[in-house]
C-alpha cells in the first residue's frame, strides 16, 4: 500500500491512473478502523480498480473539544489492518495539508437535512462533514466513493454535497456491520469502558423492540418506549429517537404504509456517544 501525507504527491501518482480510464474508488475515514471500514475497502475493492482510503480527524466536524481529543487515533494499526485487505492507497494529511492558513469553518444548506436529528443536537456538524468530504473529493477526485449507512444522515448529505457541486462522483451506501451482540461497530467503542459496553449491547435489542412496536401500536408508543427504556439503563442519557422516510428522511408522524421507514436513534453511554438505526418497510 502506498502511503501519502502530501496532495501534491498523492495527485501526482493518481493522475496519469485516471487519464488512463482507471475507476478509482475512494474511502473517507477519521482511522481507529474496525471492520466495518474494512466492509467499504471491500465494496470499494470489488468495483474499482483503485481503492484511495484517507484518515484523517477532522478538526471542523467535532462541537465537542474534548470529543475531538478524546477521539481515537491508532494510525500503525490501521495500516496493517488496511494492508491486510488489499487497500492501494492510504491518504493521511495532517491538519495544515488539508486547511492551510487554518480550520475555519465553511458554511453549507442543505435545507432540512442538516438540521435534524444529528444536525439539531450538533450544531455545525454537518458543515464541518461536508467541508472535508468536499475537500477530499477536490483532491482525490474519486469516481464511486463508499460510505456506512451507519452515518445514515451523512450519507444523505453527502449526496446532497455531490449535487451542489455538480461532481461527477457515485456516492454508494454500505451495510450497517454489527459486534456479534449486534452493536453497530464504531471507532468509538473503544472507548466504552468493560461495563459500559454490556451496557451498549441494549441499543440493537431497543431498537428490534422499538421498531416491532412501531409497526403493532405506533410511532409516539415506540418513542416513549425508547425514552423509557434508555432512562431506566444506569449511565445512559438520551438524544433522541425518530422515524423517518427512508428515502427523504423526513419526520413522519404516522406510518402511512407501503414505505420505508428508517428508526435512527443517539444516546450517551457514559460520556461516549452513540447513533444507530434500523431501515424497515411495511
Ligand atoms: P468514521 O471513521 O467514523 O468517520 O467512518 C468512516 C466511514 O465508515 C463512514 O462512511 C462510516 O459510516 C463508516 N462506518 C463506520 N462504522 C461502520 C459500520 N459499523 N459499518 C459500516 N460502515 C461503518
Amino acid at each position: 500500500m502506498l502511503i501519502f501525507s502530501k496532495i501534491a504527491d498523492l495527485q501526482g501518482y493518481l493522475s496519469p491512473l485516471k487519464s488512463n480510464n482507471q475507476t478509482i474508488g475512494f474511502v473517507p475515514t477519521m482511522g481507529a478502523l474496525h471492520k466495518g471500514h474494512l466492509s467499504l475497502i471491500n465494496a470499494s475493492k470489488e468495483v474499482c480498480s483503485l481503492t484511495v482510503c484517507s484518515i484523517f480527524v477532522n478538526p471542523t466536524q467535532f462541537n465537542d473539544p474534548k470529543d475531538l481529543e478524546r477521539y481515537p487515533r491508532t494510525p500503525e494499526k490501521d495500516i496493517n489492518m488496511l494492508e491486510s485487505v488489499g487497500c492501494d492507497v492510504l491518504f493521511m494529511p495532517g491538519v495544515e495539508e488539508m486547511y492551510p492558513g487554518g480550520s475555519k469553518k465553511e458554511l453549507f444548506d442543505f435545507g432540512y437535512l442538516d438540521k435534524i436529528l444529528e444536525g439539531a443536537f450538533r450544531p455545525g456538524h454537518f458543515s464541518g462533514v461536508a467541508q472535508v468530504v468536499k475537500r477530499l473529493f477536490e483532491i482525490v477526485k474519486p469516481d464511486k466513493a463508499f460510505f456506512g449507512s451507519k452515518d445514515y444522515q451523512q450519507v444523505m448529505i453527502v449526496k446532497a454535497l455531490v449535487k451542489q457541486m455538480n461532481a461527477p462522483i457515485e456516492i454508494v451506501p454500505c451495510p450497517i456491520l454489527r459486534e456479534p451482540d449486534g452493536l453497530a461497530m464504531s471507532s468509538r467503542n473503544i472507548l466504552l469502558s468493560p461495563s459500559e459496553r454490556a451496557i451498549a449491547s441494549n441499543v440493537p435489542k431497543i431498537m428490534e423492540s422499538a421498531v416491532k412496536l412501531i409497526t403493532n401500536t405506533g410511532i409516539d408508543a415506540a418513542k416513549f418506549f425508547v425514552q423509557n427504556e434508555v432512562a431506566n439503563i444506569p449511565d445512559c442519557r438520551y438524544d433522541y429517537f425518530e422515524v423517518c422516510d427512508a428515502d427523504t428522511l423526513e419526520p413522519c408522524k404516522n406510518l402511512e404504509g407501503r414505505k420505508t421507514y428508517v428508526a435512527l436513534i443517539a444516546l450517551f453511554v457514559g460520556r461516549i456517544r452513540l447513533i444507530d438505526n434500523l431501515v424497515f418497510s411495511l
